[in-house]
């Protein structure tokens, strides 16, 4: 993986499809301890985005988690804690002991992050991360990613990804 000077970039996708497969381009590149954080309004993509890159870590069934699930781990090439935080405040999530899953600890253990609604818990936001932000296109099933890597890893990640894009 070489250093990177990119920390930025922009996808338009046109299909749910094309969002899944977004996902699963970044999927082999990811290992425990990488988060992505998405913020975007409901209907926007980022569990279509999470389930492409479910599929392509070797998850096991299509289902993955409805917003009113708060976090799931889900079993892959290496273990994808899924959360998702719709209509939780930031006391609700504070009482919700997800801390383990942030911290990769206890009975939780490591694994890749992947965040909805993480615009709720901005003081726990791990310092190394990708931000994935959503905005719906006019066009119908238009949506454009900007993907931001804070850190060198999720900066070289966002390099690779680059790569496997253009
Ligand atoms: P969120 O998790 O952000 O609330 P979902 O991924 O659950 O959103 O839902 C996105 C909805 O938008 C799905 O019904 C999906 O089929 C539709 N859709 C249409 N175009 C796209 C696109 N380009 N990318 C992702 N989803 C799309
Ligand atoms: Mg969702």
């Amino acid at each position: 993986m070489t250093r990177a000077a990119l920390i930025k970039l922009k996808v338009t996708t046109r299909s749910a499809a094309q969002t899944k497969r977004l996902g699963a381009k970044l999927a082999p590149l990811l290992d425990v301890g990488d988060a992505l954080l998405f913020q975007a309004q409901l209907g926007a993509g980022k569990t279509t985005f999470v389930q492409g890159l479910a599929a392509a870590m070797g998850a096991r069934g299509a289902a993955l988690s409805p917003t009113f699930i708060v976090a799931e781990t889900i079993e892959a090439r290496v273990p994808i804690h899924h959360l998702d935080f719709y209509r939780l405040t930031l006391k609700e999530i504070l009482g919700l002991g997800v801390e383990d899953y942030l911290n990769g600890a206890g009975a939780v253990g490591p694994g890749v992050l992947l965040i909805e609604w993480a615009e709720r818990f901005r003081p726990l936001w791990p310092k190394e991360r990708i931000d994935v932000k959503i905005r719906v296109g006019r066009k119908k099933d238009e949506r454009t990613f900007e993907l931001t890597a804070r850190g060198e890893r999720p900066s070289a990640l966002l390099t690779d990804l680059a790569k496997k894009i253009r």
